[in-house]
């Protein structure tokens, strides 16, 4: 049977906009040392939007960006949806149909389009001389402002460079600070490059990052800061991120987030509102005093 306490902290909890699906997590919350964070939509809005697009000279750059957009309208990625924005306000043309398609999940995508064979994603998804001889060190400039960097192959040669930028939410350096004045250990896990992910930490203070992260790794980031942490958070949004979600301790999902990523989570933000989960800890240490 469930304890008046827990009962009294669930229901407190909902009215604050914390859903907890059980008495269960709010136990384990109360002993949490250590909280992983995704970075996409979790501490930054998830909004990325186009800021550079760069095309080989003497390239037909309208045309490159047309088909670039026609294949990622076909991936559900915020990257993707980002590029298809900005190519319709640039471009006032329809959208062409690739005749292949491979999503290939934390790299990029893949496909045929007018027999030409086109690769978009991210840097490591390419041979490193090509791009270093394509953007001569532009992307890691770029990178260290926190952008992410897309690269996009056409019949084996690099053709063209995008670069994107998404907002970290103006509430996530407090909320990350009031876990940490809670004692807690904070850790930033992302797919994204290097560079990119060290401008996010930066800005957000978290203690520490993992960046180049495939979503199956994720997993084992968080088993490990099991490991050393004893009870451990994950928050998230994204269907990627549902995997990391389960193996933790608590798996906490943003309101706004993914189907998958409410399901699979413990606790549910609603409205997105990072600075929930230090109330939400403060909730559960107080419901365990009780106790
Ligand atoms: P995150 O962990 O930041 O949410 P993902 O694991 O989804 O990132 O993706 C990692 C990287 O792979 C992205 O930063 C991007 O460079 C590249 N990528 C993934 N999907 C796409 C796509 N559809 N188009 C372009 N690049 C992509
Ligand atoms: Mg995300």
């Amino acid at each position: 049977s469930i304890m008046p306490a827990t009962l009294s902290a669930i229901s407190n909890g909902a009215r604050k906009g914390i859903l907890f699906k059980g008495g269960v997590h709010l136990e384990n919350l109360s002993h949490l040392k250590a909280i992983a964070f995704d970075k996409t939509g979790t501490l930054t809005k998830g909004k990325p939007e186009v800021t550079d697009f760069i095309t080989k000279p003497g390239m037909d750059a309208d045309e490159i960006l047309l088909k670039t957009a026609s294949i990622e309208n076909q991936s559900a990625h915020p990257l993707a949806t980002a590029l298809v924005n900005y190519t319709k306000k640039r471009l006032n043309q329809t959208l062409l149909q690739p005749e292949e398609l491979r999503d290939v999940s934390g790299w990029g995508v893949e496909a045929v389009l007018g027999s030409e064979n086109w690769k978009i994603g991210k840097t490591a998804f390419f041979d490193q001389s090509e791009i270093a001889a394509f953007a001569n060190g532009l992307e890691i400039q770029l990178a260290n402002e926190g952008k992410t960097i897309v690269f996009i192959q056409r019949n084996k040669e690099i053709v063209g460079m995008v670069a994107f930028k998404d907002i970290v939410r103006s509430e996530t350096k407090a909320a990350i600070k009031q876990l940490q004045d809670q004692g807690i250990y904070t850790i930033m896990l992302t797919g994204d490059s290097q560079a990119t992910a060290s401008a996010i930490a930066a800005e957000s203070k978290v203690d520490q990052y993992i960046a180049e992260c495939l979503p199956e790794e994720k997993v084992n980031h968080v088993k490990s800061l099991r490991d050393n942490y004893d009870n451990v958070a994950m928050v998230g949004d994204g269907i990627n991120d549902a995997p990391a979600l389960a193996t933790a301790n608590v798996g906490i999902a943003m309101g706004e987030g993914t189907d998958v990523a409410l399901e699979t989570a413990d606790v549910v933000l609603m409205k997105n509102d990072l600075p929930k989960i230090a109330e939400a800890i403060e909730l559960s240490r107080r419901m365990n005093k009780i106790i």
